[in-house]
């Protein structure tokens, strides 16, 4: 493969692209990980899609990630008899909570909104391009709505209520099984819709901890609460997404553009992978090329700073899955080829004055990782490298945004399919117990024969010597040139 890009991109796989030979074409376009969305499927249509996934790695010797996304509680119209129905201006409609098929006065959901929606309320569907309020509760499991904005209501379609206060948990009933089933097929990360606060991210980690499986977790950033309690989400994720589709509805659409950069710029700070998602590529559902509005929104998410961009129905339902990927591909090429005030952000480390000793050694692993990076811009160094137990250092190296390469040696398998999601993180699987400098000179010798360094490049190596107090972490740095 030659891309070199540093900004990875997500794809989310469905009927346009389910079989073995448009998985590889895909990964071949420039897909890093791929997105199995839990909203749509059977668990045995997303075994297989796992199934083709490992069988390319282990015959490609790729490291492609696999990302499950949990539907969480997601409101939906439930079937329309008919197949879908006009609403007007001025009409009034019934959503109820119950089974069966909706008709023209009366919609079915999957939630009950009598519950939660006050009157008065706004009632959303189909991404807002339907807009209703909520004229009285008729009984427990009724509303009665007026159409503020109307149009062809489609079954199944998605229901926001951005001005409710909805009490349903994070976690329904299909995530948990859903859940069961990502972890028993070993994926990589674990996406979590419509998250509130940190308890909901604490809570799906600790049924992940109690599985003994190491899958990291994303958080989805769609609901008003979510950018309220965006500091204490950070602080216990692994990694986050902003879900631009449910988040554009659920807020102004105006705020979402300065929700992004903010939210980007305290992930890279806090060194977690985030994910821009949603419409990047709308029109190449249908059209073989990008609008000029799009093709912006690309460039401008990587001049950002995510780590990530994605693809919805782009390549899970699209006419052109293997040209949407090549157009990302090179759109983000152009961007990290040219403007290169995207790279060598050194974010000041925090030093922890609680003289906890874990945080210590994580501020003493940063300050090296960091200096390895400023030394990596000096010399014009080709690569950082460095090993990894945990894949910290890795995510370290990454927050700094080095133009040199990242390349990452690790002898867990399972590190290098989740770290494929990492900005700029090429990850080798390297398990020989050496010495120091062998293992020094054979990383260098396994880097030249894969084509990636060449004679005349310099590069930085960080490592951690276990010291006889038991104290470990980053502490040796190393600046090489090879001959
Ligand atoms: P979804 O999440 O595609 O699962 O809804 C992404 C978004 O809302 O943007
Ligand atoms: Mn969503």
């Amino acid at each position: 493969m030659t891309i070199t890009n540093k900004t990875k991109i997500v794809a989310t796989v469905g009927p346009a692209s389910n079989t073995k030979e448009k998985l590889l074409e895909l990964i071949v376009s420039g897909v890093d990980v791929f997105r199995l969305n839990f909203s749509h499927g059977t668990h045995e249509e997303h075994k297989k899609v796992i199934t083709f996934i490992k069988e390319i790695n282990e015959t490609f010797n790729f490291n492609i990630g696999i990302l499950q996304d949990l539907q969480g509680p997601k409101i939906r119209l439930r079937e329309i008899a008919g197949g879908s129905i006009e609403v007007v201006k001025g009409q009034k409609i019934v959503i109820a909570y119950e089974k069966g098929e909706g008709t023209q006065e009366r919609l079915t959901s999957t939630y009950n909104l009598a519950k939660d929606v006050k009157v008065g309320e706004q009632v959303l569907v189909d991404d807002g391009n339907l807009e209703f309020r909520v004229l009285e509760i008729l009984s427990p499991r009724e509303v009665l709505l007026e159409v503020v904005y109307g149009g062809i209501v489609k079954p199944k379609k998605g229901i926001n209520l951005p001005e409710s206060n909805v009490t349903t948990p994070s976690l329904t009933k299909k995530d948990r099984e859903d859940l069961e089933f990502g972890l028993a097929n070993d994926v990589d990360w674990i996406a979590l819709s419509f998250v509130r606060t940190a308890i909901d991210v604490l809570e799906l980690k600790n049924i992940i901890a109690e599985s003994g499986k190491h899958a990291k977790v994303i958080s989805k950033i769609e609901t008003p609460m979510a950018v309220k309690n965006i500091d204490e989400i950070i602080n216990v994720t692994d990694g986050l997404m902003v879900a631009r589709g449910d988040l554009g509805v659920e807020i102004p659409l105006e705020q979402v553009p300065l929700v992004q950069k903010t939210l980007v710029k305290k992930c890279n700070q806090a060194a977690k992978p985030v994910i821009i998602a949603t419409q990047m590529m709308e029109s190449m559902i249908t059209n073989p090329r990008p609008t000029r509005a799009e093709t912006n929104d690309i460039a401008n998410a990587v001049l950002d700073g995510a780590d990530a961009v994605m693809l919805s129905a782009e390549t899970a339902s699209g006419k052109y899955p293997v040209k949407v990927v090549q157009t990302m591909t090179r759109i983000i090429s152009v961007i990290e080829k040219n403007y290169l005030d995207i790279y060598h952000k050194y974010y000041e480390i925090q030093i922890d004055s609680s003289k906890n000793v874990k945080k210590e050694r994580d501020f003493k692993s940063q300050a090296m990782v960091a200096h390895g990076c400023r030394l990596g811009k000096e010399v014009n160094a080709k690569a950082i490298i460095c090993m990894t137990k945990s894949g910290y250092t890795a995510f370290q190296i990454a927050t700094h945004r080095p133009e040199a390469n990242i390349f990452v040696f690790t002898r867990s398998k399972i590190l290098l399919s989740m770290l494929n999601l990492v900005w700029g993180v090429r990850g080798f699987y390297y398990e020989k117990v050496s010495s120091m400098s062998e293992t020094f000179e054979d990383l260098e010798r396994l880097l030249v024969e894969a084509g990636h360094l060449q004679k005349g490049d310099i590069y930085v190596s960080t490592r951690s010597q276990k010291l006889s107090n038991g104290k470990g972490g980053t502490n040796i740095l190393k600046m090489d040139m090879v001959d």
